[in-house]
This record gives structure tokens, sequence and C-alpha cells, in this order.
């Protein structure tokens, strides 16, 4: 029988992670595959990890691996990743937001040939009107910005295929938008819709600001566009430049020059000086994500194992 892993990154998720496992296990249960379940236990600061050791339940295998800290969701993915042998893998969430039941569509899907299934949700309940438009607005920018197509609407959740798997395994770098690497590896991809629910216990752990820096991330690890817009604002703003100074000269030829122009003078120094810091925290943007990149750190410490 074919080999299924499902790898679940959990953070502090006490409330629900047996309330998950149970639907887990229910939803795997008629799959004719040889399913077992991977947690990646991110540094809980609560009893998560405990509560992944004293799981069980009849014919589903459970691992654990418990990580030195909160490296973040992105890394213990890759954790998570990095240690499933199977032959197909999921990636899905442990709050309930992404519905255990779609794993069978998304095997299906697989069987059918695919090499990577993502589950891309039709509804986003439980998620306010800001959070919505923004989310649309970031992905909307990221299609015209990037090379590399990411779907919109779809979260980690999805099925690689071993070959997928292997690919992405070969992606070390540490700036780790995986949505974004998930598409960047190519094969055949494709879609399973479903409806988004609300997170069912705990707490997001996405407020705004991580939300901001994951956008960051994906832009900056996926795109240039914003050192090549760098470069378009200098050169327009130098050709209005010379426009301008061309004009004060003759100006100044033509009528004399009364010391005037004060307020003209303040809005050009403080509208370069803008577009000069503003130029400098792009490059500098890039320049901290290359510092981090070189310095090839390993992305996580496993702390503990466990086998049920
Ligand atoms: N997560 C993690 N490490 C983190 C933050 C989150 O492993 O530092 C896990 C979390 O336990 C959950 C998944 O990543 O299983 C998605 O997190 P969350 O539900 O907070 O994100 P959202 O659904 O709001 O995007
Ligand atoms: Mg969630």
């Amino acid at each position: 029988m074919q080999k299924l892993v499902v790898v679940v990154p959990a953070y502090n998720e006490a409330a629900v992670i047996g309330a998950f496992h149970a639907r887990l296990a229910a939803a795997l249960a008629p799959l004719s595959l040889a399913c077992s379940v991977l947690y990646v236990d991110d540094g809980s600061a609560d009893d998560t990890w405990s509560l992944i050791t004293a799981l069980g339940s009849p014919g589903l295998p459970v691992r654990g691996i418990r990580l030195s800290r909160n490296f973040g969701k992105e890394a213990a993915l890759t954790a998570g990743l990095d240690l499933a042998d199977g032959e197909a893998v999921v990636v899905i969430d442990a709050d309930l937001q992404d519905p255990p039941e779609l794993i069978g569509q998304l095997v299906e899907q697989w069987q059918a040939g695919y090499d990577v299934v993502y589950a891309t949700r039709t509804v986003r309940e439980g998620e306010t009107r800001f959070k919505r438009f923004t989310a649309a607005t970031f992905y909307r920018g990221m299609e015209k910005l990037s090379d590399t197509p990411i779907p919109r609407d779809t979260g980690d959740f999805r099925l690689l295929s071993r070959r997928a798997l292997d690919a992405l395994r070969q992606l070390r770098e540490r700036q780790r938008f995986m949505k974004g690497l998930f598409a960047w590896i190519g094969y055949r991809q494709t879609a399973v819709h479903y409806h988004r629910e609300p997170r069912q216990a705990g707490t997001t752990k996405w407020n705004y600001w991580r939300l901001l820096q994951l956008a960051i991330e994906g832009i900056t690890s996926f795109s240039s566009a914003p050192l090549r817009l760098a470069t378009w604002v200098g050169l327009m703003s130098s050709g209005m430049a010379f426009l301008y100074g061309t004009w004060v000269l003759v100006k100044a030829i033509c009528y004399g020059d009364p010391v005037r122009g004060y307020p003209t003078l303040m809005l050009v120094i403080l509208f370069l000086g803008g577009v000069q810091l503003l130029a400098l925290g792009v490059i500098g943007e890039y320049l901290g994500r290359n510092y981090t990149e070189s310095k090839q750190r390993p992305l996580y410490f496993i702390d503990e194992e466990f086998r049920g």
C-alpha cells in the first residue's frame, strides 16, 4: 500500500489539537492508503507537546517532533516535510480551518496524476472585511510583481507527490515564503475548492504586523520589482529636476534673480530626501535578506522526537 503522511505544524494549539486529531483520524480511515500523522510542535509554551505524545488512535500511527524553540510556521513546515517519508504528503493546519475531510479529494487528484494539489478557499468566514481586502490586494499585487504565479486564496493546505516533495526539499533558502516555493517547483498542479471555516478554538498567530511582514517576505523573495521601481523613480525625478533646472537657469539669465523661492526649495529638498530614504530602505530590505541568507544557518533544531 502507498504511504500518505500528514504533516501538521502546531504552535500553542492545546485547545484544539485533540478535536483536530479525532477529525483527522475519522477523515483518513476510509482511504485505502497507509496513513500516518507527523506533528511538529513549533516550541509551544502550552500543553501542546504533552497532548501530542498522548494522542493515540487505532490504525493511525502518530509521530511528533518538537523544535528547540518557536521558529515560525514556515520552518515548522519545513521540518515536517524533511522528515515525512511517504509517496504523498499532506500539509494541514492544526486549528481545523483546513477541513481534514478534504484530504480524500486531494488524494483523488494525486491518483489522477497531479503532483501538487492545493486547496483553494471559496469563502473566508470569520475574517474581517479589512483582512479580506488586504489579502485580496496582496494576492493581486503578487500576481503582477512576481514571475512565479502564486495561486490566489490558497494557504499551505495541500498535497505533494514524492517528486514534488523531493524538489521542495532542495530549496534551502532561509527566507521561506512557502506558498511561493510550492508554486515555484512546478510539475503538474491543480486546485480543489473548499469552504474555509472560522478557527475552532484558540487564537490566530497572525496579527497585522506579522501579516505585513509575511507580505514583504513574499514580495522580496519572489520579485525584485521594488528595486526596479526605485530605479524608475530615480530616473523620473532626475528627469524632472533637469527640466526644472533648465527653466530656473533660463529665467535667471533673462530676468535676473532676486532671492526668492524658499517654498520651492523646501519642497524639492524634502521630496528628494524622502525618495532617497525610501530607495535606501528598499535596498536595505534586499541587503538584509542577503545577509541572513549568507549566514547559512540551519532552518530549525529538533529538541525531542516521539513515535506512538
Ligand atoms: N503555527 C506554527 N508556528 C507559528 C505560528 C503558527 O507552527 O509560529 C501553526 C499553527 O499552530 C497552525 C498553523 O501554523 O497549525 C496556522 O496558524 P494560524 O491558524 O495561527 O494562522 P492562520 O490560519 O490565521 O493563517
Ligand atoms: Mg488558522
